[in-house]
């Protein structure tokens, strides 16, 4: 319940802020807006279905207080880098995959040691889920639907940099590596 709490306070004023952006091009398509309800049914709806009724329990099982433990020091870097990659973007940050009228390639702050930051931060979250939601189900499921979505996504997202930015993205793309830093 933190965890969704504090991601919706980072991110409410960078979705308020953007929305009226012009987009320049909508690379959003109907599969991925159904990945993008699968996500939040996985990460939200069912996790919030499980802390508030009992229908689930069903798929319970148990685990140790430390492996518990393990779901909140996941979390601590999760929800900063949601946080860090949200300042970072700014104004080009999007739900989806669009590039926005006036879209910069940013590069620097956190996108200087990885590409793709806020899906470091979102992985991280959903490892976290089944250790503080012990239940096959409400655990599980934002594993499969955020693995769905990254999947699908990270190769579009990037194709469609390259598209917009050419050379400054190849080479961006060189020097760094999608989720976790180059040592
Ligand atoms: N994949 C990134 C951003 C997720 S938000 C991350 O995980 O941190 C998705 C939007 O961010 C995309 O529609 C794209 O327009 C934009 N974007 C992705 N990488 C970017 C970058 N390096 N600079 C500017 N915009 C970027």
């Amino acid at each position: 319940m933190a965890i969704m709490v504090v991601t919706s306070v980072i991110r409410w004023p960078h979705q308020k802020r953007n929305k009226n952006n012009q987009i320049a091009n909508d690379q959003k398509s109907s599969l991925e807006k159904s990945l993008l309800f699968a996500v939040s049914l996985g990460m939200m709806l069912l996790p919030l279905l499980y802390i508030f009724s009992p229908i689930l329990v069903f798929a319970d099982y148990s685990l140790p207080i430390w492996a518990q433990a393990m779901g909140i020091l996941l979390s601590i870097p999760s929800l900063w880098l949601f946080y860090r990659s949200h300042k970072d973007l700014g104004q080009n940050w999007s739900v989806s995959l669009e590039v926005r009228e006036g879209h910069t390639l940013v590069t620097a702050g956190i996108y200087k040691y990885v590409r793709h930051p806020m899906y470091t931060a979102i992985w991280l979250w959903v490892f976290a889920q089944p250790f503080l939601l012990t239940n096959f189900i409400a655990g599980l499921s934002g594993i499969i639907t955020f693995g769905l979505l990254y999947f699908f996504r990270v190769n579009s997202e990037e194709q469609m940099m390259l598209k917009q930015f050419g050379e400054q993205y190849k080479n961006y793309m060189q020097q760094t590596n999608r989720l976790i830093p180059k040592i």
